[in-house]
């Protein structure tokens, strides 16, 4: 699978693919590219300079150099058309040569000045790493601003606040909403004390710290959702299933996606909740 915005900014990339290593590809100790892994290996060191045939018959072309994830050690594996006239590209992962991901870790390789990076991570950590929702640490102080009354708004947002957000749109769109969960209207909400209104969280749909790959802003009413804050907690925290039908049928209240050319697989991929195969 081809990285996503997050990726590309965590590897300082613009191209990088990944995907699970099998049991099966870990027991055989070689990986089959396939679509965008392949095109990145082919279009990297010249679909040309690729051996055909197996490695042993021509073991100096087979070799190619990658950096190995993160430290940049030099390795070499082995990439070879193991079948004359048929289109499948083989990597040899190897412990011996410094890449033997486990099965079931997600591996990935991405061009960094002119070089090709291969790593791997357990699933979970490579997640935590893709979520661009993860960059966020100003979140906190941002719902505290939306529950201040007028009177007392002494909000220190935008000095603290690496991504500015407008606290006066978060609050229109809850007039615009009539102070509902925008997951579901029913969803009960405590009145705050201090706003004396019900009890809301602001979240954007398209994460905030992606403002600078796009010249419209993130910032908006259509952007910005209110939930109650289980369901808040939910698109952040929730497994990955009930994520993903929480962001399909948020996307589908408005029109912010396509407003932003991104698809619910893009969005899936900046929440870290995508389907990895
Ligand atoms: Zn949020
Ligand atoms: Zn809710």
């Amino acid at each position: 699978m081809q990285f996503g915005k997050a990726q590309e900014r965590e590897f300082g990339t613009v191209r990088g693919s990944y995907s699970v290593v099998t049991g099966r590809e870990n027991h055989d100790s070689q990986i089959t590219l396939t679509d965008y892994e392949a095109e990145l290996v082919l279009d990297h060191f010249g679909k040309a300079n690729i051996h055909i045939g197996d490695v042993k018959s021509n073991e100096k072309q087979s070799s190619k150099p990658f950096r190995l994830y993160p430290e940049g050690r030099r390795i070499f594996l082995n990439i070879v058309f193991p079948k004359p006239n048929k289109p499948e590209l083989r990597l040899y992962i190897s412990a011996r040569a410094g890449f033997k991901p486990n099965g079931e870790e997600i591996w990935f390789m991405f061009v960094k000045e002119s070089e090709l990076w291969i790593g791997a991570f357990p699933e979970e950590l490579w997640r935590s790493k893709s979520s661009e929702l993860k960059r966020d640490d100003h979140d906190d102080v941002y719902q505290e601003s939306l529950d201040e009354s007028d009177a007392i708004r002494v909000s220190k947002l935008k000095e603290r606040d690496i991504y500015v957000r407008d606290r006066n749109i978060a609050v229109k769109r809850m007039e615009l909403s009539s102070f509902t969960c925008e997951f579901d209207s029913t969803h009960e909400l405590f009145i705050s004390r201090y706003s004396k209104k019900p009890y809301l969280e602001a979240h954007h749909l398209i994460p905030i710290g992606l403002q600078n790959n796009f010249s419209m802003p993130l910032d908006t009413v259509h952007n910005v959702f209110c939930l109650c804050p289980y369901c808040h907690r939910a698109v952040h925290h929730a497994e990955k299933n009930v994520a993903r039908e929480m962001l399909k049928d948020l996307s589908g209240k408005r029109s912010v996606l396509h407003d932003f050319s991104l698809s619910i697989l893009d969005l899936f991929k900046l929440y870290a909740v995508e389907e990895i195969d």
